[in-house]
């Protein structure tokens, strides 16, 4: 045996098969490594049983392959489950297991913390520390179908959503990685429609995402108006509504989905007006495109406040008139601050982005070296 160790988890198939190859085996020991790593959530290579014992030793020693560790775990009164996983250097990162009646959904975290400071969001409150490597992501399926346990042998996990801590698409290598995992037949077998990554709104990486993964989209909008938006999620004074949306039909002419989910959070007496609803309907209307409304969710420093359920009621109802389909999104787990916008893990170090930085922090994973 020789060279470095290298980390296996995330590692798409054919960088596998590579891998392999370069250390003189069949490129077909790639498919054995992922249907234990992902089919069976088997770590330990020396129980790897159709790899031959020279070769499980190679492994073992080369390859080690490990989950973080966790630092604590909480269930919600509604079942929901949400992991707090080390992520080295004092830094820790939150997924979320969300049950409902024949689904069960993963929401994984793809940065510590988030650099793009929407003003609604406890992530974003936290400030950006590092991206997640593709191997901390899939790290984040396997321990969870790990800790769930599928005595029937069925992965619990149905779907996989990328709505934890931080922005995806300013992580986009390894996301990229990661989603290509969830769908591969001998990784996670997820189809595409069920593996979704939520933006706020990175323009050219929507475009890159329509080459290279395909999967189901959701766009953070929150706003009908680029006054209100550029306060609420900056990102919007670079890719304003516009461009955003040009940006949501092409990708879902270029990949074939059947629509975009456009989340918007319920802010009392900042986005949730009639005419906002109307404005945003017309914006919508005939295009292929669904609303999700998310009942806002307090942490500690927000500034807003949650939309009386008569004033979301009457927003769908003016969104559902004009032929949109929207649904309001149910609260789930936020007794345990598992919610959607209050995942805050502990990140240290924390910077926020410069608008438009091309700091090579923010670009690629730092970990695993
Ligand atoms: N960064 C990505 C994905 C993670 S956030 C994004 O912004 O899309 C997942 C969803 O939760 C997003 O739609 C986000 O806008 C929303 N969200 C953030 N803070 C929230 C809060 N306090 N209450 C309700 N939803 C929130
Ligand atoms: Fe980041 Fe999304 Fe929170 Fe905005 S809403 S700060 S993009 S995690």
């Amino acid at each position: 045996m020789s060279g470095p160790a290298v980390n296996l988890l995330g590692l798409p198939r054919r960088e596998l098969e590579q891998f392999f190859v370069g250390i003189g085996e069949k490129p077909f020991r790639a498919r054995q490594l992922m249907k234990w790593i992902y089919g069976h959530g088997m770590l330990d290579p020396q129980r790897m049983t159709d790899i031959s014992a020279p070769l499980r030793q190679d492994l073992a020693a080369r390859a080690p392959l490990e989950l973080p560790a966790i630092s604590a775990v909480q269930e919600s009164a509604d079942g929901t489950v949400k992991w707090r996983l080390d992520a080295g250097a004092g830094q820790a990162i939150e997924t979320v297991f969300i049950p409902e009646p024949g689904r069960g959904t993963l929401c994984v975290s793809s940065q510590v913390g988030c650099a793009m400071n929407c003003s609604f969001c406890a992530t974003g409150h936290q400030g950006f520390n590092r991206n997640l490597g593709a191997a901390e992501i899939m790290a984040q399926v396997v321990l969870a179908r790990r800790e769930l346990g599928d005595p029937a042998g069925r992965s619990p996990i149905t779907n996989v959503v990328f709505m934890g801590m931080g922005e995806p698409l300013a992580n986009f290598r390894a996301v990229v990685q990661a989603c290509s995992l969830l769908v591969d037949d001998l990784a996670c077998k997820l189809s595409r429609r069920r593996v979704t990554v939520s933006t706020s709104g990175l323009v050219p990486q929507i475009r890159r995402l329509a080459q290279e993964a395909r999967v189901a989209l959701a766009v953070s909008l929150h706003a009908s108006d680029d006054e209100l938006r550029n306060e609420l999620v900056p990102i919007n004074r670079q890719h304003p509504i516009a461009e955003l949306l040009d940006a949501c039909w092409d990708y879902v002419g270029a990949t074939n989905t059947h629509e975009i989910t456009f989340e918007y959070v319920m802010l009392a007496g900042v986005n949730d007006s009639p005419a906002q609803a109307r404005r945003l309907a017309a914006l919508l209307r005939h295009r292929p495109a669904k609303v999700n409304l998310i009942p806002f969710n307090p942490f500690p420093q927000a500034r807003y406040r949650r939309s009386a359920p008569g004033v979301v009621d009457e927003f769908r109802s003016i969104l559902s008139a004009a032929g949109i389909v929207t649904v309001t999104r149910r609260t789930r787990g936020d007794d345990i601050a598992a919610a959607c916008g209050q995942l805050a893990g502990q990140v240290d170090n924390r910077v926020r982005v410069p608008l438009g930085s091309r700091d090579s922090r923010f670009q690629e994973a730092t970990w695993p070296s």
